[in-house]
């Protein structure tokens, strides 16, 4: 189900909107390939609407897990993403008045593209993530100076007294 909110549902009273969206619901499209994080669970929200000033008000709380793949060490790891204070305002009249469907307003397009905003592009697995670690050779030994040979050779030139 998407959110929707019923415009005359809203005459000077808030409305309290609880739930949960599945990824699909929310088609959250993320590319297979190109996207280290992909959904692990439905978006859960509690939203608060209001009208005021021909403007639609909603805010709330959005959550929502992910696995990510960590961009440094590759270890996949659950991203919880957590939007305490989400908000939006939307206007109702005028030339930039949201698209009605009916009688009703989905708000799924506005939550889908804050939830794409909040994903890290780069996520790691925790900020002390030190990545790949290589395998750390023996350096090579140290090239000799050749300053010493060339005393030694001095020295061998040295006639002999
Ligand atoms: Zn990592």
């Amino acid at each position: 189900m998407a959110i929707k909110i019923f415009l005359d549902e809203l005459q000077n009273e808030q409305l309290h909107l609880e739930g949960e969206l599945t990824p699909a619901e929310l088609e959250l499209a993320l590319g297979e390939d190109e996207a280290l994080m992909q959904p692990d669970g439905p978006l859960a929200y509690a939203l608060t609407a209001s009208e005021s000033d021909d403007m639609l008000i909603v805010f709330g709380r959005l959550e929502m897990d992910f696995t990510a793949e960590c961009g440094r060490c590759l270890k996949p790891f659950t991203f919880p993403m957590d939007i305490p204070l989400w908000a939006v305002a939307l206007p109702l009249k005028g030339d930039d008045a949201i698209e009605f469907n009916g009688d009703s307003v989905d708000l799924t397009p506005w939550l889908r593209e804050d939830i794409l905003l909040g994903l890290p592009q780069h996520p790691l697995c925790g900020s002390a993530c030190e990545g790949l670690v290589f395998k750390q050779e023996t350096p090579p030994p140290a090239v000799e100076e050749p300053s010493e040979d060339w005393s030694k050779l001095d020295d061998w030139k040295q006639p002999k007294s």
